[in-house]
């Protein structure tokens, strides 16, 4: 049986009154989210999803979205989540590139994604608790989980890789077991007893594996925290006793800064886990020293069902470091000519093994760009030392992450285009403090344009999720550009530093 739903079913019947998942007050036992899950796979066949067709997701991290994520895979269907921060035109793309029929959507982002669905001619169903919640009750179960093969997708990620255009990532059921037992056997070490925090969202693919597979695989409990707060992070792992921490880089600097309050207990907490982004060693070491407890650094991508690097604990862990490659999961380095560099050169992390997806859905050109011979090409530079050890060093794309979510310059310089008063746009991201980094737009104006920072800055606002648009907005009179006429990002990235200091 290779649908990923097993491992909830595996789980419910290794122990159904544990908590398998708690938000707040309201916890689901692995028996309850199993039933529920199977309620929600006879919706959907009673709707007419057959194995293979997509059902998007757009949902918080609430209990809905791991009943309706195993509903959809049970159903033999293959899960397109989403970020539910998306407006309506991003979320019509995703449909319709995707080819979802049907998109789940919790009640809070109902409208934007009504709005998407009218738009792609898409079936839009709120999981509002009492609407929903009665038809699941009077729906039967099915009882079976709809056999995969083990290269069948199961989940598609949008995710705009090494070029500007979101693409479909699409993971497959193996991809997704492995990375997933992966890491809650020789990463995590996590067993029935542990609790994990479930603060990263699970809609991207860290959050979706490392936290929500992961558990579950484990036969764990994951307690989720719908948005990220420390104050609020900070009381869910005093109240629930979480033993595992995971989040990107930008909630370690929030925890650490708000520090644990007097009265909170977190000696069960015996593991912290970050990704996504490079964290600071100095937030590192800090952050060990508060909570008195190991901090593991590891790498991956969407496209690598996420992990492919992890510090190994049963091995010194190296601050600074994205570790070794996991199980299953080789790494090499290439220079632009394509030849491997040694210990201590810099190239181009290509990765090859289980978790590496099949391919970006609809986008065969895409794909063998993505895939040479085998090895899947990530876009990241790093050097590795004498041990083995990887450390990222630079992004070779110009992928900005901005608070642990990912925004793509590419598709900012779009809309800012579109703006009658632009003549030349230019998105970069700058070092900041509390987000890592901040959306940044350096902008030329059409002759006798007249427009203010604040304008330009509203009118992206209005078009793109609320984290994607540029917080800063300057002009110039010209882009530097190179002999191709490219515009030199990183050019304008040290002058908005030059001018900043
Ligand atoms: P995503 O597809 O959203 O998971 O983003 C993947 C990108 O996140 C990678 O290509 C890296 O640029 C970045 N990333 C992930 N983990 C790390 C890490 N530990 N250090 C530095 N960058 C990372």
């Amino acid at each position: 049986m290779n649908n990923l739903a097993t491992l909830l079913v595996e789980s419910a019947w290794a122990d159904r009154d544990r908590v398998a998942v708690r938000q707040d007050d309201l916890a689901l036992t692995y028996a309850q989210l199993n039933d529920s899950s199977a309620r929600v796979a006879a919706l959907l066949h009673a709707k007419g999803v057959r194995p293979g067709d997509r059902v998007a997701l757009v949902m918080r991290n609430a209990t809905e979205f791991p009943v309706t994520y195993y509903g959809i895979l049970r159903a033999g269907g293959v899960v397109v989540p989403m970020n539910p921060l998306l407006k309506a035109r991003e979320i019509a793309f995703a449909l319709r590139d995707s080819g979802s029929r049907i998109v789940l959507a919790c009640p809070l982002f109902a409208d934007e994604v009504a709005a998407a669905a009218a738009e792609v001619g898409a079936e839009c169903l709120v999981t509002d608790p009492t609407a929903f919640g009665s038809l699941l009750q009077a729906t039967d179960p099915i009882p079976q989980v709809v056999d995969r093969a083990e290269n069948d997708t199961a989940v598609i990620l949008y995710t705009s890789g090494t070029t500007g255009t979101p693409k479909g990532a699409e993971l497959t059921h193996r991809n997704l077991m492995t990375n997933a037992a992966t890491a809650a056997e020789t990463l995590l070490h996590v067993g029935p007893d542990d609790v994990l925090f479930g603060g990263l969202p699970l809609f991207h693919a860290f959050g979706q594996t490392c936290a929500l597979n992961t558990a579950v695989a484990a036969g764990a409990t994951l307690t989720l925290l719908p948005r990220f707060e420390s104050a609020r992070a900070l009381e869910i792992m005093h109240r629930d006793k979480v033993t595992v921490f995971l989040g990107v880089p930008t909630m370690y600097t929030a925890l650490l800064r708000a520090g644990i309050p007097d009265g909170y207990e977190l000696s069960r907490l015996n593991l912290a886990v970050s990704g996504g982004a490079s964290l600071p060693v100095e937030v590192l070491h800090g952050f060990e020293r508060e909570f008195g407890v190991t901090v593991l650094e590891g790498y991956g991508l969407s496209e690598t069902s996420p992990v492919a690097a992890f510090n190994p604990p049963d091995r010194p862990r190296k601050a600074g470091s994205i570790g070794l490659p996991i199980r299953g999961v080789e790494l090499k380095l290439i220079a632009d000519d394509g030849t491997t560099v040694g210990p201590g050169e810099v190239g181009e992390i290509a990765i090859r093994g289980e978790n590496v997806m099949k391919g970006y859905c609809n986008r065969p050109d895409a794909t063998a760009e993505a895939i040479r011979d085998g090895w899947f090409h990530s876009g990241d530079l790093a050097r590795v030392d004498e041990d083995g050890y990887y450390f990222i060093v630079d992004r070779k794309k110009d992928l900005i992450i901005r608070g642990g979510y990912n925004v793509y310059p590419r598709e900012i310089e779009e809309v800012l285009y579109e703006h009658p008063a632009v003549a030349e746009a230019a998105v970069i991201g700058v070092p900041h403090e509390i987000h890592g980094e901040e959306v940044a737009a350096v902008v030329t104006l059409r002759d006798g344009a007249q427009t203010t920072a604040g304008q330009i800055r509203d009118y992206v606002k209005q078009r793109v999720a609320a984290y994607k648009y540029p917080r800063i907005v300057t002009f110039t009179d010209g882009l530097p550009k190179g002999a191709t006429g490219k515009i030199l990002k990183r050019e304008i990235a040290v002058e908005q530093q030059a001018s900043k200091a």
